[in-house]
């Protein structure tokens, strides 16, 4: 579905991204882990198109995605992304928010995309909220919202930056059981997260990024219980 290869990113003199390779393939759920400034947010940025990579190249489907500006909103349709800070329009509503997309870029009519927003807001709990703006909802309701929205626009694939970073605690659980359930139904979904006991159960494959650089990929019963690289290890000790 989505294939990375020798990308490299840098940020003036500041190489972030260094001969990253990857592959996604349909139904993969993969969860990418590292610490901080490691790259995880820079290459999920340029997956989306949110960044342009300085090198390499990335396919979405044997075609390049660089170098067509004018189909990125098209791109982003097929290949959503959930941030860690929501990213809800503050001025609309629920239902509006997981409208406006469908009817910008997918042209869908009111009907059509009001309807398609029901489905999915119930989908993650959150019909009673259609009138709702976001600053009445929890943390955890707006990423609920957040993923409704990506979901309404059907994409092939949908990325996580950090999606429970901004949540109070006790929200945490209910927005990964939204993405547990997705994840069960097949939905592809590329999450960076340091919610570690998720990426273990739930991830089909654990990436380990470490300065810029693909330390391990693999599955994650190799991650979490025999990684092959040291500073796997070491990252992972943290948690322990
Ligand atoms: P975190 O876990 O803190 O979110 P991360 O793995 O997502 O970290 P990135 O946000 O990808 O890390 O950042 C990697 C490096 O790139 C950091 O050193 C950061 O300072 C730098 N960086 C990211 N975006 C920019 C930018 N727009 N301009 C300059 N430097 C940037
Ligand atoms: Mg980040």
């Amino acid at each position: 579905l989505l294939q990375v290869e020798h990308l490299e990113k840098s940020f003036g003199e500041h190489q972030v991204l260094t001969d990253v390779d990857f592959k996604v393939y349909k139904g993969d759920v993969i969860c990418i882990i590292g610490s901080s400034g490691s790259g995880k947010s820079t290459l999920l940025r340029c997956m989306n198109m949110l960044e342009r990579p300085s090198g390499g190249c990335i396919y979405h489907k044997e075609n390049s995605i660089l170098g067509k500006p004018a189909q990125v909103a098209q791109y982003r349709a097929k290949v959503g992304m959930v941030f860690q800070q929501f990213n809800l329009f503050s001025n609309l509503t629920v239902l509006e928010n997981c409208m406006l997309g469908q009817k910008r870029v997918l042209k869908r009519s009111a009907k059509e995309a009001k309807a398609t927003s029901l489905t999915y807001l119930d989908k993650v709990g959150m019909l009673p909220y259609i009138y709702a703006k976001p600053h009445q909802l929890s943390g955890g309701q707006k990423q609920r919202v957040a993923i409704a929205r990506a979901l309404a626009m059907e994409p092939e694939v949908l990325l996580f930056d950090e999606p429970t970073s901004a949540l109070d605690p006790e929200m945490v659980g209910e927005v990964l059981a939204v993405m547990r359930n997705l994840a069960d139904e097949g939905l592809t979904m590329i999450i960076v997260t340091h919610e570690m006991a998720f990426a273990r159960d739930v991830s089909s494959r654990t990436v380990f990024m470490d300065q810029g650089i693909i330390v391990e990929d693999e599955s994650p019963q190799v991650i979490f219980t025999e990684p092959k690289n040291q500073r796997t290890k070491e990252f992972l000790s943290r948690f322990l």
